[in-house]
């Protein structure tokens, strides 16, 4: 399950929301490789390598390397002047051994170099698809996927314009592997639903995900101060055979004390709930500790402390015992948008990824971008 949970969760920069259903960019800038010295970069065809200068360089199959020099950037004895461009003659271009569709973007960032990723939206879904859900399940599940991933990134181009760039290959927008990465079911489930994304009111829906929502879907105000009329939460119920659907776990107290430093938290003598969302979740916790008492907003906690060992902020119990803490609790991720594991069982009792995510985002519309 390590690939499930690399969703691109915090939306909360959203971009100005510009771009309009019937004129949306074709290309994908995606940062793959940023704050270099050096890379290699090559193809098993020929390779073009285009700079600012108009100078223009014809390489053969093989590899090359490009790094910084004194002069700027130099691919092996040639000086290029940034930004350039390196394209294949057959697609496919490599970046430090791993092959990528489209072509690389190179541009300076301080004294260094970032390598982007320049490559169709449609190609860039396909990259993203193995990272972000199990490629062997059900294919209205991955269809599903496939729309909200492809209108996640069209609803975020701007998250890294003042890098130069659309989208980082990272949790922090959608985890992209490129072509080493892409399966043919996951492929396929891109395919079959091309250029489909989800819109509420003319604008591209925030389409967020979770593993699995351990019973019930949130409202992001809880978390994140914000809601949408399509985000309010719904109970789930596909989701009862997930891996940590529940889960337990020991937290050293003095490392939860260190985490939440900011918080100026003494020794912890217990920690209560203190509220619960309309999902069962925590909203705040009170702990009770050697300095006093102090709330903290419980997914917030969750992320502070350690958000791989405490799966969600849905607590059953939460007990002190000596320097030891023990969770109790329930699903996986921030519970707000698609449940994955619902979306799977959802998948498996015969409903089409229309239906699926008409079930998580009520309200919103499946409409057809046009490429420029
Ligand atoms: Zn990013
Ligand atoms: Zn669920």
């Amino acid at each position: 399950m390590k690939k499930i949970f690399t969703c691109a969760v915090l939306a909360l920069l959203l971009c100005a929301n510009a771009y309009s259903i019937d004129k949306v960019q074709k290309n994908v800038a995606v940062g793959i490789i940023l704050d270099v010295s050096s890379f290699t970069t090559g193809s098993s065809k020929d390779f073009i390598v285009s700079d600012s200068s108009k100078k223009q360089l014809k390489f053969t199959k093989g590899i090359a390397t490009v790094a910084c020099s004194s002069k700027g950037v130099r691919i092996d004895t040639y000086d290029l002047v940034l930004p350039a461009t390196i394209k294949p003659s057959n697609g496919v271009i490599f970046a430090n051994s791993k092959p990528y569709a489209g072509y690389l973007k190179l541009i300076k960032s301080d004294q260094k170099i970032s390598i982007i990723n320049v490559l169709t939206v449609e190609d860039y879904v396909k990259g993203v698809l193995p990272k972000e859900i199990i490629s062997t399940w059900a294919i209205e599940a991955l269809k599903a996927q496939a729309v909200i991933s492809r209108t996640y990134a069209l609803n975020n181009l701007c998250r890294h314009k003042r890098q130069g760039f659309n989208m980082c290959a990272t949790t922090h927008c959608q985890v992209y592997g490129g072509l080493q990465d892409e399966v043919h079911a996951t492929n396929q489930a891109v395919q079959e639903t091309q250029g489909e994304v989800l819109t509420y009111d003319g604008k591209f829906a925030q389409t967020l995900f979770h593993a699995n929502c351990g019973g019930r879907t949130d409202n992001p105000k809880y978390l994140w101060k914000w809601e949408a009329p399509y985000l309010k939460g719904v109970k789930c119920g596909y989701c009862c055979k997930a891996p940590h659907i529940k889960w337990e776990q020991e937290i050293d107290a003095n490392l939860i004390s260190k985490k939440l430093a900011n918080n100026d938290i003494g020794k912890i003598k217990k920690i209560k709930v203190k509220g619960k969302t309309s999902s069962g979740a925590a909203k705040e916790l009170k702990i009770i500790h050697s300095k006093g008492k102090t709330i903290v907003n419980a997914y917030k906690f969750r992320l502070a402390v350690d958000a791989q060992k405490i799966k969600s902020h849905v607590f059953d119990s939460i007990k002190t015992n000596g320097d030891k803490i023990y969770f109790k609790g329930k699903g996986w991720g921030h519970k707000v948008g698609l449940c994955q594991w619902g979306a799977k069982g959802m998948a498996e009792k015969g409903k089409t990824y229309k239906k699926i995510l008409e079930y998580f985002y009520p309200g919103t519309k499946m409409e057809t971008v046009i490429y420029k």
